[in-house]
């Protein structure tokens, strides 16, 4: 599928044409229409099919750049994946320079992330343990949540995330959009997906090639 078949703007088309992206993944092709109507979804896709950009171009494509405030965040791993996803998601939203993506993991100054806190941002990319430890400081508020993202969720599982992925959430409002992301789909991951997300539509593209 071209990206041009999707209900984006112009400017999204071009941006993705212009770093390469001629055609959709398969589970880009078949995520990104719930996506972007707002439906929860949870995908399962293995590694190197692209479900960066099918989460990035739907939550770029409904923030709302005038409202500084967190209306997005991407709850990763590792440090090194945040590092990976906050990359892409800034190739995607290069042409929409005032948009602030901002890293929030374990390994980094607790203090420096305070700082670039103060100044607001419109997207969180970070690992649990760090984004509850702001929550509970009360430097980062989850009021404005529209979209929340589980990427890599069977790996989270595995590492044992659940406790604080559950504590986060609630400081997150009830009315969201939630999208996971999981290589792996098995009970622990519907589990959760119960728990966390509301009529999930659920996509599978393992199984393609
Ligand atoms: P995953 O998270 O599923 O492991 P990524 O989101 O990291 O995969 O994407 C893998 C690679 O594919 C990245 O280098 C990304 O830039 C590229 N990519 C994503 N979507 C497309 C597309 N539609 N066309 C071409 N390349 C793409
Ligand atoms: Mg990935």
């Amino acid at each position: 599928m071209n990206f041009s078949q999707l209900p984006l703007t112009p400017e999204m088309v071009k941006t993705l044409d212009s770093l390469g992206y001629k055609e959709t993944t398969p589970i880009q092709e078949e995520a990104l229409p719930f996506i972007l109507e707002g439906k929860d979804v949870i995908a399962e896709a293995k590694t190197g099919s692209g479900k960066t950009a099918a989460f990035g171009i739907g939550l770029l494509s409904k923030l709302n750049v005038k409202k500084f405030r967190v209306q997005c965040l991407v709850l990763c791993p590792t440090r090194e994946l945040a590092d990976q996803v906050a990359k892409e998601l800034r190739r995607i939203a290069r042409f929409k320079h005032n948009i602030k993506i901002l890293m929030l993991t374990g390994g980094e100054s607790f203090g420096r992330q305070l700082g670039s806190l103060e100044h607001q941002a419109h997207i969180i990319v970070g690992t649990p343990g760090r984004v509850l430890k702001h929550l509970n400081k009360e430097s980062l508020d989850l009021s404005n949540l529209e979209t929340l993202v589980l990427d890599e969720a069977d790996r989270m599982l595995d590492m044992g995330f659940i406790e604080e992925i559950q504590s986060l959430l609630a400081f997150a409002p009830k009315e969201r959009q939630t999208l996971l992301f999981s290589a792996t789909y098995d009970d622990e991951i519907k589990k959760i997906s119960k728990e966390i997300q509301k009529d999930a539509v659920s996509i599978k593209t393992t199984h393609q090639e």
